[in-house]
């Protein structure tokens, strides 16, 4: 679901574009370590690229990663939040750290032409059988969960605390998260005092790691309005309350909550997706139908938005001198997906380990207006849980550098053409959850 990542500017595309290529400064034990993991993790890769699943149909992958953490010694359960997977590793005194990978594929028929090409299909909500993909790389979240997962295991010795690695279903829906939450994913397994989670990103090169301290993504409200009308004949408006032209009000002036009401300085987006009435040229219709997205960060930012949509849908309705019994109808989704928040001080102690590692490959990055469901993890106890999610680049080199000179087009994520450097991708993002998860799990004692 995320959408990550701007563009970056010219310099660091310059700076990311020299240096991400180029085997980081030292060399190290854990390098060499995931190096040597790489050949098998590519093949769990693209096996995993060539079966994608829909959200809460991820049986097959879910069985297979879970067989492969059992095989490493985690105590796992399956089926959480339905086809949720947590893998549990007790080594002692200590936090606990709770590393997450989404499993879910999207309808998407894949054309990047790869010889590991899903050919895959399915029927997702819609009902339209479609070809699936895995567009939005979290095939990679899954090969770098098991890269991670491998070598803090062979490292039991070097760490002390509590693993909690889990595999989420259903984040394109918005819905796993709170799916393996409501399915007690702190109260039957260890509650993590930290929550690390990573999502490749498609507006980076290959190898760099992005993040954004506080908000990292938004609030994503999806918004219905039914405009009531009386309908009638088009050639007698008199005898009509017409619903095409309040709505049409209505989206007008939906566009001053955020151009007027709001502090430009706290970003919002209200945006009118789908505008929907009529049948024929000479029939005024008795209803239009609206549906917004609707993006905001903090809460009270939130509720100014869906207040103000309702009372700009009244109002218009009201000025037309629509009946009292044909007020507009607003209704916003539940759940809502929540903005991700990354705690600042746990963001900047985990970048700092990161950037010491990995050198300018590090950047940090200003927010983004698109959604992902990881931050539900941390609002179930904000309190007492730190949380981060980080990008990292997977534009091939080439192409990166092909588009930083106006030459090339880049797929986004969720694109039939988004086929990442995985190897870049699973390389980096292993060796950084691992390298995290060592710091955050210190041996106490010697
Ligand atoms: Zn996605
Ligand atoms: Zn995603």
């Amino acid at each position: 679901m995320v959408r990550v990542i701007r563009k970056s500017t010219a310099a660091l595309g310059l700076v990311l574009g020299a240096v991400a290529l180029a085997v980081p400064a030292q060399a190290d034990e854990l390098r060499d370590a995931v190096g040597e993991d790489m050949p098998g993790l590519m093949e769990l890769y693209k096996d995993l690229h060539a079966n994608p699943e829909l959200s809460f149909q991820e049986f097959e992958t879910a069985k297979k990663l879970a067989a492969r953490a059992r095989d490493l010694g985690f105590e796992v359960t399956e089926g959480v939040g339905q086809t949720g997977v947590v893998a549990v590793m007790r080594n002692g005194e200590g936090p606990t750290v709770m590393l997450r990978a989404d499993m879910d594929g999207l309808p998407v028929t894949e054309q990047t032409g790869l010889p590991y090409a899903s050919k895959a299909k399915g029927v997702p909500a819609s009902g339209i059988e479609s070809g699936l993909m895995h567009a939005c790389g979290h095939d990679t979240h899954m090969a770098a969960w098991i890269g991670a997962a491998q070598l803090l295991a062979e490292r039991k010795d070097e760490w002390q605390g509590t693993l909690v690695m889990i595999l989420q279903p259903a984040e394109e829906l918005g819905l796993g998260a709170l799916a393996m939450l409501e399915d007690g994913l702190f109260t039957r397994f260890p509650k993590p005092d930290y929550v690390l989670g990573f999502h490749d990103a498609a507006g980076a090169p290959a190898g760099a790691i992005g993040y954004a301290k506080g908000y990292a993504l938004a609030n994503v409200d999806s918004v219905d309005i039914t405009v009531k009308g009386v309908g009638g004949h088009g050639a007698y408006p008199h005898t009509t309350k017409d619903p095409i032209v309040v709505a049409s009000s209505i989206v007008m002036r939906l566009q001053t909550l955020v151009s007027r009401e709001k502090n430009p300085l706290d970003p919002a987006v209200v945006t009118v997706g789908s505008f929907l009435a009529g049948a024929k040229h000479n029939i005024i219709p008795d209803e239009a139908k609206l549906q917004l997205t609707v993006r905001s960060y903090g809460a009270e930012s939130r509720a100014a938005l869906l207040e103000g949509i309702e009372r700009i849908a009244k109002a218009e309705a009201m000025a037309a001198g629509m009946p009292e019994d044909r007020m507009p109808v607003v209704s916003v989704q539940d759940p809502y997906l929540p903005s991700t928040y990354n705690t600042p001080e746990f963001t900047e102690q985990v970048m700092a380990g990161l950037s010491e590692r990995f050198g300018e490959r590090v950047f940090e990055t200003p927010p983004v207006m698109g959604g992902e469901d990881f931050g539900q993890f941390y609002l179930a106890d904000p309190e007492n849980i730190e949380s981060l999610i980080f990008w990292v680049g997977g534009v091939p080199q080439d192409q990166w550098a092909k588009s930083e000179a106006g030459e090339l087009e880049l797929p986004s994520l969720h694109s039939p053409f988004w086929a990442p450097d995985a190897e870049a991708v699973i390389s980096t993002a292993t060796e950084a959850m691992t390298a995290a998860t060592l710091d955050l799990l210190p041996r106490k004692g010697g």
